[in-house]
């Protein structure tokens, strides 16, 4: 491949911010794998402005986007058609152009899932899973852990009432539930934001989030963090060390991604391509 020319295929993200989305590097070191002549770049789109953002899609001939922060749910409101899992988290996080239509998807559900099996080796069948938070993240993998025939999914949220909408999604086996519900989880998620590097909530501290009790964790147990920087989070450092298995963030992203890459390719993502090439960039 010499680099884009007339007939390069394109996709990208939209968001805001989304300078520092790892999107691009997992997708073009995707294409470049696979031989194919596509590009995919990042697209800042401020806040209210999705809709223009799907025009300029159309009018461009833009083959695929993802969508991150604030977007998912104006896209879902947005497009021409809905997957059945978008529909049911009311939130896209991927366009796919079908002819005419823009058709939105979610793919961080089925992410989570892959993750889940091809790292760990987990599948949710049967079990007790606990999920901290209610946003967005949360939903995707309430719902996909409901769908694989989760026993059980307790979700424990900051905010009552979003914990509540986000466990309904799991029907008849979601509730909301407090941290102390941990103890009894086989699957523990954690779905927000603390813990995460840098200023955010939690960042440089020890605070687990949810205030889970350490000792509430531990052997027969998966601890899942979906925070991917840093790889070694507050949470998967205090489950860890008392004997739980742990996974960190990344294998959702890049699976999550994955997905994505199928729906707008037809191609199997070279999903060790794109994971070595984000864990290099996260790596400098
Ligand atoms: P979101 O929609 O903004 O939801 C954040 C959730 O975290 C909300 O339920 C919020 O509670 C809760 N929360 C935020 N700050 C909190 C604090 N200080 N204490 C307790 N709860 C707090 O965000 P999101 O898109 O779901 O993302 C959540 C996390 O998942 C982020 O760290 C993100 O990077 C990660 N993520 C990872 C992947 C991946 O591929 N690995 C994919 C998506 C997201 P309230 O409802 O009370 O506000």
């Amino acid at each position: 491949m010499t680099g884009p020319g007339g007939t390069t295929r394109v996709a990208g993200v939209i968001g805001d911010p989304v300078r520092h989305s790892l999107s691009p590097v997992l997708h073009n070191a995707a294409f470049a794998a696979l031989g194919l002549d596509w590009v995919y770049v990042a697209f800042p789109v401020p806040e209210g402005r999705a809709p223009e953002a799907l025009a300029g899609m159309r009018a461009l001939g833009i083959e695929g986007l993802s969508v991150t922060m604030p977007h998912k749910a104006a896209v879902a409101a947005a497009v021409d058609r809905l997957s059945p899992v978008a529909g049911r988290l009311g939130a896209v996080n991927t366009v796919v152009r079908r002819g005419a239509e823009l058709v939105g998807d979610n793919t961080d559900g089925a992410g989570f899932l892959d993750a889940l099996r091809a790292g760990p080796g987990f599948d949710p069948d049967g079990r007790r899973c606990l999920v901290l938070g209610g946003g967005g993240a949360a939903r995707a993998v309430v719902l996909a852990l409901a769908q694989a025939g989760a026993a059980e999914v307790v979700v424990v949220n900051r905010t009552p009432a979003r914990g509540q909408e986000a466990a309904e999604l799991a029907g008849p086996v979601g509730r909301t539930g407090l941290a102390g519900d941990a103890a009894l989880a086989e699957l523990v998620v954690n779905a927000t934001p603390v813990g995460m590097a840098g200023s955010g909530p939690g960042g440089g501290s020890e605070a687990l989030p949810g205030g889970l009790d350490p000792s509430d964790l531990g052997p027969g147990q998966l601890v899942v963090d979906l925070i991917y920087e840093p790889k070694l989070t507050p949470l998967l450092r205090a489950a860890g060390s008392r004997g739980a298995t742990t996974a960190g963030g990344l294998g959702m992203l890049v699976h999550q991604a994955g997905h994505a890459l199928r729906l707008w390719t037809g191609e199997e993502p070279p999903l060790a391509v794109m994971e070595a090439a984000v864990t290099a960039r996260l790596a400098n």
